[in-house]
């Protein structure tokens, strides 16, 4: 078992300054992998300190100065992939193909993705009145970082951080600790200066809350559940930080009739359950115009029956276990609640797979004639676990789509261009994929309504990180 038991503070790895052990499982297998602290406001106001005495220093490098660094730290990276690879294999359970394939590869895209936006970044500009304006990295920034996609929320807070100029305290899931650890060494390896970044690990209820109400931290970036993000920005409140949020979604998937059946709903259905389910931004609800529901349908259910799951060790492209025993009764509950709200199971069910009986193992779950007011269709189940529900019409699609708390992403599925246009205009979330569109390097992400604030990623993702100065400069004589 790998003893973690260090925080890293101002360049160095230190001990806890009370011990408080917590063991970190392999959701395969259901044992210990490793060993972590659980830090606690003290920890954190170790690590503030130092993030605060480097900013002196560190918010007055040049941006070239920053640059050299963040390459230094891509090339780094890409040196210690595999390892990288390895780890979010082992404490998330993510499938080693998937994992060298997406997971492990977010880190060096967001990475180029900042590097290209810092060299575009314009951090002293002139109004047409004559002012001038400036951009200044904002301060001591706080992380908050989840498990399900784990180095890509960290490298989404880190190095913009990093890139404009501000110094940083890291606290990543307690789940996926290794990971962030990891990344650690690598910006240690790359030679930022002491104070910089900081990791300290622990719970949102001690480390977190500390952090979020810290006198010194200037901005706060959450990801993680609407509960906790509800929690940070109480939190942060007090003392009138900066905070952007990025949180769940239940994000809606409109096939029209007039799409490529095939091929559309197979991706969809892929995409639903990729990662095991546990994306903020998978298409989840599957809405189908009612003249291709039983095409869609039939479709669905070979492609639900055909996905496997699997020993994440093992290369393929299986889905792995769920990251914890908390989420496996999470996600079974709401398969329960699908089943007892009159939905009709058309693949999977409740339980494990049969052979899977170690580790948060579920069965890729599709439930069809779903109505939107069932829980499966507006809570966020974060399992592999798709809901279909039928429309008539184009202005019903629009309304259902919407019809959620939520607004993250959306998905549009057809072969008419104006119409992709016309629809994606009107739903409101941050990203809408049409016909199978990826998410791109550099673009922002980020949600609308109660799933966030502020974009993460490129250009927009730096300008979160940033203050802006108006300099009043006398009158032309
Ligand atoms: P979580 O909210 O329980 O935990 C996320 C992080 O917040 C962890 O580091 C945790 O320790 C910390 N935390 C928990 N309570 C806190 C508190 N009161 N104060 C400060 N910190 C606290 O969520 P999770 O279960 O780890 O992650 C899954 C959730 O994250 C899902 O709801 C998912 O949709 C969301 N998510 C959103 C995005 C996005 O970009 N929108 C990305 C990934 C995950």
């Amino acid at each position: 078992m790998l003893d973690k038991r260090k925080f890293y503070i101002n360049g160095a790895w230190v001990d806890p300054i009370v011990a408080n052990d917590l063991e970190v499982l392999n959701p395969a297998t259901e044992k210990p992998v490793a060993v972590i602290s659980m830090g606690t406001a003290a920890d954190i106001d170790r690590a503030v300190a130092a993030a605060k005495k480097a900013f002196v220093t560190y918010s007055q490098t040049s941006v070239e100065e920053r640059l050299a660094l963040l390459e230094k730290l891509l090339a780094v990276y890409k040196r210690r992939y595999d390892e990288m690879v390895d780890t979010i294999t082992m404490e998330l359970g993510a499938p080693k193909t998937m994992t060298r394939e997406q997971q492990a590869d977010v880190g060096v895209g967001h990475l180029q993705g900042f590097i290209d936006a810092l060299k575009r970044l314009k951090s002293r500009d002139r109004l047409p009145n004559g002012d001038v304006i400036l951009r200044e990295p904002i301060g001591v920034c706080g992380l908050i970082t989840p498990w399900n996609w784990p180095i890509n929320q960290i490298a989404l807070k880190v190095v913009p951080a990093l890139a404009t100029g501000s110094t940083c305290v890291l606290k990543p899931s307690e789940f996926t600790p290794l990971n962030a650890m990891l990344y650690a060494e690598m910006i240690d390896e790359a030679g930022f200066p002491a104070g910089v970044f900081n990791l300290v690990n622990g719970d949102g209820i001690n480390a977190g809350a500390a952090l979020s109400k810290h006198r010194d931290i200037d901005m706060m970036s959450f990801t993680g559940s609407t509960r906790a993000g509800i929690a940070v920005s109480k939190d942060a409140a007090e003392t009138v930080k900066r905070v952007t949020l990025e949180l769940g979604g239940k994000s809606p998937n409109i096939v029209f009739a007039d799409a490529d059946l095939e091929d559309r709903v197979t991706g969809s259905v892929l995409e639903c359950f990729n990662n095991s389910g546990q994306s903020c931004d998978a298409p989840t609800r599957m809405l189908v115009e009612r003249s291709v529901y039983d095409q869609v349908v039939e479709i669905a259910k070979r492609v639900g029956r055909e996905a496997k799951v699997g020993d994440p060790t093992q290369e393929g492209s299986h889905i792995g276990p769920l990251v914890s025993h908390v989420q496996f009764g999470r996600v079974q509950a709401l398969i329960e609640a699908g089943i007892a709200e009159g939905a009709r199971l058309l693949v999977g069910g409740a339980g494990k797979p049969e052979g899977f009986e170690t580790g948060y193992f579920v069965k890729p779950t599709i439930f069809v004639d779903v109505n939107n007011d069932m829980r499966i269709a507006r809570e966020e189940v974060f399992g592999p676990v798709l809901a279909i529900i039928p429309f008539d019409t184009e202005e019903e699609a629009i309304a259902v789509a919407n019809d959620t708390n939520y607004g993250l992403a959306a998905y549009v599925q057809t072969g008419d261009p104006k119409r992709a246009e016309r629809v994606a205009a009107r739903l409101r979330a941050g990203m809408v994929h049409i016909n199978g569109g990826p998410h791109r390097y550099g673009s922002p992400f980020g949600g609308y309504k109660q799933s966030g604030n502020g974009r993460e990623g490129g250009i927009f993702g730096l300008e979160d990180f940033l203050e802006v100065k108006t300099v009043h400069v006398p009158d032309a004589a």
